[in-house]
């Protein structure tokens, strides 16, 4: 370990810091220290205010709002993959913001997945988030296939997977995988480039579920090959509560029909002639389903323009500078209490947030809300602590740390019950 950490030490970091400038374009509570900006982001002024030109449109133009104004509605969609493909790695042909990621995966699956007689399982993991596991389930009974034809890879240590675990599962009988980038809990970054190598060796499409990793670190998609990727945009983008996800298909599979068909992934210029027969979009574009949604797509254009005036490399690079020292504040004040850290030490294996362990978390997780400081919570005993490079300070780091201390010191957990909310 290095010296310890000082809070005048971290104020110089501020001080030096080329993305300080972005968090004045924060809504920020001075009295709050918001480390959950891995499940939802914070709203900015330009993410309003790119959602106020549409909501001027609308009262302007009302119909005519898809054809008219600065940016008309009918092709919104197409500006933002413009703006999302450089965070994927991808051209934007191969980019499509629309749905959530569940119906995403959904889309892709319908699309992708071809089983046949000897090649038929899908292949996932036991850490991934709940809704990616139901919507596997839901595509194989829909072609008439038994739960066990989902195979789950184990983790060793309960929270994160061994590349070689993985490669091991790709049997002959995989047709496809889907996969998490980073770890919805532990914050472990799978090799998706690695991965990707080794299933297409052997023949099977592979995807990734991005949510943890959009925003937060950069990918290459379209170099590594990857066949499919999914995400959604409030977490790590700041799109706001529910706006509109992302997907990306490698466009040497534009040439599939969706396996979810609807008029929003027709070719424009054929969408208004209202055949019966669908006229396939010949990009990304042909995996949207019906209208986009207009009002939770709009601040994605300010949320966009600013990660990328930003830079996604300079935002990654923030975010392991903070991660680093919260690792080491966390393991100087409190592993001494009890606390354990179980997202990956190096670098390249660590996402954008720290999981921290403590068998009281529940309710130390609601005294620091007391405390003014949003983690979350993860049943049975995880906190998450997500230091956002685009407006989180080091200097917050030291302070979360020191409360945290308090909260164990001054047993001032003990004051609320461990379990969990409805919404944790
Ligand atoms: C946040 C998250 C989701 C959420 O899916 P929605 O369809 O946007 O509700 C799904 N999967 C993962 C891995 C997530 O982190």
């Amino acid at each position: 370990m290095m010296t310890k950490i000082t809070r005048e030490y971290l104020q110089q970091l501020d001080e030096k810091d080329g993305l300080a400038k972005f968090r004045n374009e924060f809504y920020l509570n001075d009295q709050v220290i918001y480390l959950n900006g891995n499940s939802l982001g914070l709203l900015s002024r330009r993410a309003e205010a790119s959602l106020n030109e549409v909501m001027e449109m609308w009262k302007q133009y009302g119909i005519d709002g898809w054809m008219k104004g600065k940016r008309p509605w009918f092709y919104f969609t197409d500006e933002l993959s413009e703006l999302m493909a450089p965070l994927v790695g991808a051209a934007p042909e191969e980019v499509c913001v629309t749905g959530s990621t569940t119906t995403n995966i959904h889309q892709m699956i319908a699309t992708l997945y071809q089983p046949t007689k000897e090649r038929y399982k899908i292949l996932a993991d036991e850490l991934n988030f709940p809704s990616d596991i139901y919507a596997l389930k839901s595509q194989l009974a829909l072609k008439g296939y038994h739960e066990d034809a989902l195979v789950q890879v184990q983790s060793r240590d309960g929270q994160t997977l061994l590349t070689d675990d993985i490669i091991a599962q790709m049997t002959d009988d995989i047709a496809l995988i889907l996969l998490p980038s980073v770890l919805y809990r532990s914050g472990q970054v799978l090799d998706m480039k690695t991965l990707t190598e080794e299933a297409h060796r052997r023949g099977i499409v592979i995807g990734f579920d991005l949510c943890h990793s959009i925003g937060s670190l950069p990918h290459e998609l379209n170099a590594w090959d990857v066949d499919f990727a999914v995400w959604c945009t409030y977490k790590h983008l700041n799109g706001g509560p529910g706006s509109i996800g992302g997907l990306y298909i490698n466009e040497k599979h534009h040439v599939h029909a969706p396996g979810l068909a609807g008029w929003f992934g027709s070719d424009k210029n054929k969408q208004f002639d209202m055949e019966h027969d669908f006229s396939q979009a010949i990009d990304a574009g042909a995996y949207q389903i019906g209208t986009p949604h207009m009002l939770s797509a709009a601040p994605l254009i300010g949320a966009l323009e600013m990660m990328n005036e930003a830079t996604i490399d300079a935002v990654r690079a923030k975010s392991l500078l903070m991660t680093d020292l919260l690792i080491e504040l966390v393991t100087e004040h409190l592993v001494p209490l009890g606390f354990i850290i179980t997202t990956p030490l190096d670098h390249h294996a660590r996402g954008g947030h720290l999981y921290i362990e403590h068998d009281e978390a529940a309710r130390i997780t609601k005294a620091m809300k007391a405390e003014g400081i949003i983690p979350d919570f993860r049943a049975p005993k995880g906190i998450r602590l997500s230091p956002v490079a685009l407006y989180n300070t080091f200097t917050e780091l030291y302070d979360t740390v020191s409360i945290i201390k308090s909260i164990m010191t001054e047993e001032k957990y003990r004051e609320y019950k461990n379990e969990r909310e409805v919404v944790a």
